[in-house]
């Protein structure tokens, strides 16, 4: 630690410690990470960097207001243990977050170092770094006694397993209810491995499991089960639904159909649960493009996009409507994706899919669009160029341009749904049933994890003062 005359001094104007990434030309072939994480010594360097302050912006800039210059202190002081046990005070998903998190604009986004021109502190790292140290140094929550009330909790999210966790500990006898065959929602069938491996995820699930939370798989809530099951026969006091928001959006252009083309979800869900990379080890095949062109610019076409890389495509052109400048991914991704070899082709919006003599894709038509006056949105509108089409070689498409509410969600339970399907709540997650609160991106539309698992913490203590103040 840097010492001054007796006194803490922060090496801030010190570079930041650069992430150990594998190099892309090695990591583009294969499901590995990424990012290796940081060691011990990089932590420590990195914290010692931090000015702790006593009015830490990073905090208001944390969705779930993590006591980030207290678990930093502890790095510091090489009290790992510590700073973990203040991590998982606020965030019961540190290595989740701390790799999928987009912290440049949440906390390293507000840290104070950006006003002085240094680099802001690498918190997603650090955060990282002490969540991947829970098999060996952390402590299981403590949970209080049996209450004797049962909650249902539907979807396996991250915001179905911070409510579940929240109320595991409050004493609640908690189920959560999974359409697929294991859990995590998107951070299992949605983010692939190499930025979030499984393994993760697992030891997550399994530590509610510790809490003694009870998982059933192949349960899709609103078909086997609706409400007047979950409130009569199986006697659950309340229900948490958390079912996020997996139904694809699609472009609406002839050949969509056409075999080879796939939406994100499906492309990403037979890779990352369904193992196609591994087949025939695993039952469930893919289409291994060899020009491959993705649709989108966020993170899940960033996901796709670097998929097909090293499922072995010769080219893989991620075409967007805007410019790079306004793409919505994480710039860390967006970079990664340009390094590994992906092709950005800008300004252009797909007119057709075009079948070979196999019937399957072989080609898309697109226009070309220039940048007109703002949206709603503040981003400036893409317009077309008239007679500016041209086509590209594609025998797999990928689309990934949004998704719409899961029409399943008030099927499980009647509610009030918005104009475009979500469910309606109060700052607390209540919906218009008294017995059944709702969070995630089932409520705001597609997000983040964090937001949704802030969602299920506030959701699961508006629901034990309800139920045990009733
Ligand atoms: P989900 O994670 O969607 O979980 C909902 C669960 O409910 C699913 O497991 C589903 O199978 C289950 N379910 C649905 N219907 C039923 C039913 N009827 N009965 C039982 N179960 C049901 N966010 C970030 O912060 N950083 C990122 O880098 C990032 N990358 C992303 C990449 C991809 C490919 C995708 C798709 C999303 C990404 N996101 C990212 C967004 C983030 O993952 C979501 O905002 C978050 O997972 C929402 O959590 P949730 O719990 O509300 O829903
Ligand atoms: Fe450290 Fe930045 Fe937070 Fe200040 S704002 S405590 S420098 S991380």
């Amino acid at each position: 630690m840097p010492i001054v005359d007796g006194k803490y001094k922060a090496n801030n104007k010190e570079p930041r410690v650069p992430a150990n990434e594998v190099p892309a030309d090695i990591r583009s072939k294969n499901f590995e990470p990424v990012d290796t994480g940081y060691t011990t010594e990089n932590a420590v360097e990195e914290a010692n960097r931090c000015l702790d302050c006593k009015k830490p912006f990073c905090v208001q800039g944390c969705p779930v207001g993590i006591n980030i210059p207290e678990f930093i202190r502890h790095i510091r002081e090489e009290d790992m243990a510590a700073g973990l046990a203040t991590v998982r005070e606020s965030n019961m998903l540190p290595s989740v977050c701390g790799r999928v998190c987009p912290q440049e604009n949440q906390c390293e986004g507000s840290c104070i170092l950006n006003k002085t021109g240094d680099d802001p502190i690498a918190i997603g790292q650090l955060e990282r770094f002490l969540g991947d140290m829970t098999p060996s140094i952390g402590k299981a929550p403590v949970c209080k006694p049996k209450n004797g009330k049962k909650v249902a909790v539907i979807g396996s999210g991250p915001s179905g397993i911070a409510c579940a966790g929240e109320l595991a500990r409050e004493g609640f006898d908690v189920t959560v209810f999974e359409a697929f065959q294991t859990g995590g929602g998107v951070l299992t069938y949605g983010i692939p491995e190499f930025r979030l491996p499984k393994e993760i995820v697992k030891r997550e699930i399994d530590g509610l499991k510790d809490l003694g939370v009870t998982f059933e798989y192949d349960a899709v809530a609103g078909r086997l089960y609706d409400a007047d099951d979950f409130f009569g026969e199986l006697g659950f006091d309340a229900l948490y639904l958390a079912v996020g928001a997996g139904l694809p959006k699609f472009l609406n252009v002839p050949g969509e159909n056409l075999p080879g083309v796939f939406c994100a979800n499906e492309y990403l869900t037979r890779v990352n649960l369904m193992k196609a990379n591994l087949f025939p080890e695993y039952d469930t095949p893919t289409k291994h493009g060899k020009n491959v062109v993705v649709f989108g610019g966020g993170n899940v076409a960033m996901d796709a996009a670097r998929t097909a890389l090293r499922l072995g495509a010769d080219t893989v052109t991620l075409a967007y409507r805007r410019t790079e400048k306004e793409m919505p991914a994480r710039i860390a991704e967006l970079h990664h994706a340009k390094e590994e070899g992906v092709r950005i082709l800008e300004l252009v919006s797909p007119l057709e899919f075009l079948a070979g003599d196999d019937g399957f894709v072989q080609k898309v038509r697109l226009e070309k669009m220039e940048l007109g006056e703002p949206d709603e949105s503040g981003r400036r509108r893409p317009v077309r160029i008239p007679d500016s089409e041209f086509e590209l070689d594609c025998d797999v498409a990928i689309t990934a341009i949004g998704t719409n509410a899961n029409p399943f969600a008030s099927m499980a339970a009647p509610v009030n749904l918005n104009e475009w399907g979500y469910i309606e709540t109060d700052e607390d997650g209540r919906t218009s049933n008294p017995r059944v609160w709702a969070g995630g991106d089932i409520v705001t539309g597609a997000a983040t994890v964090i937001l949704a698992m802030g969602a299920g913490k506030k959701a699961a203590a508006s629901m034990t003062k309800a139920l045990l103040d009733a």
